[in-house]
């Protein structure tokens, strides 16, 4: 018996890319390339201030680079214009990021198979909405979703932990939570409330931060590539 299914949504962060090891990789060329501009310190040691800035001040923090050259002693920056080196920091992750950012294969060719299907595709991503936006559009997966299916949680009013986010979106959309799916890694910020609500989920765990964590509830399903996504779609769903 298979089940009736109207739309899929995504997470974005460790769910359609790897968000954790794009950003380590982004943060070593930005400590690299602030001692190639003069830093007077070791690779080790700024990743490590860079680390506890990020810990103390979130990752949307706009100043981390600032920050590492405030934490180190003062020889380490001595005779050295600190906005050059903020800048040599900024440059070097940008670089990396529009560089590294992409998606794994099996997620570009399984939303573009879901996209020739007739379901609703969206995305439910928390953060700062522009540079989750940003995301969406550098991944260049916008040609694959339902425009009026794409969700930021700022723009909604509740965070991902709140099971009221998931609920009003599928208000929004008139669509009924027991023929929705929701893909994400988090298990208490994405598992855990769509399960309260109703939804059917699926827990991606292929890397990043969450994959070693435990929620209230379990997925329904869990995955490590989209392929695998693909098949309960097929099997589960009767999508083709
Ligand atoms: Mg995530």
């Amino acid at each position: 018996m298979t089940k009736p299914l109207d739309a899929i949504f995504f997470d974005i962060d460790d769910t359609l890319f790897s968000t954790t090891v794009f950003a380590d990789k982004a943060r070593r060329a930005a400590v690299d390339s602030m001692i190639r501009a003069g830093l007077r310190t070791d690779r080790t040691t700024a990743l490590r201030e860079l680390e506890e800035v990020l810990a103390e001040f979130t990752s949307n923090y706009g100043n981390h680079f600032d920050k590492v050259v405030d934490r180190l002693p003062a020889e380490a920056s001595q005779g050295l214009n600190k906005a050059v080196l903020v800048a040599a920091g900024v440059v070097a992750y940008h670089d990396t990021k529009w560089r590294e950012l992409q998606v794994h294969d099996d997620v570009y060719e399984v939303l573009k198979w879901l996209a020739g299907t007739q379901l609703i595709r969206g995305i439910i991503s928390a953060g700062i909405t522009v540079k989750q936006a940003e995301k969406l559009v550098r991944l260049q997966l916008v040609e694959f979703m339902t425009p009026s299916a794409v969700f930021f949680t700022d723009q909604i009013g509740f965070s991902k932990a709140n099971p009221k986010l998931y609920r009003r979106i599928l208000q929004r959309m008139r669509l009924d939570p027991s023929r929705c799916l929701y893909v994400g890694d988090n298990p208490t910020h994405d598992i855990d409330p769509c399960n309260q609500e109703g939804w059917h989920t699926v827990r991606i765990r292929r890397s990043g931060k969450h994959a070693t964590e435990d929620g209230r509830t379990t997925a329904q399903w869990e995955i490590r590539d989209f392929f695998e996504l693909q098949a309960i779609l097929r099997r589960e769903f009767a999508l083709e």
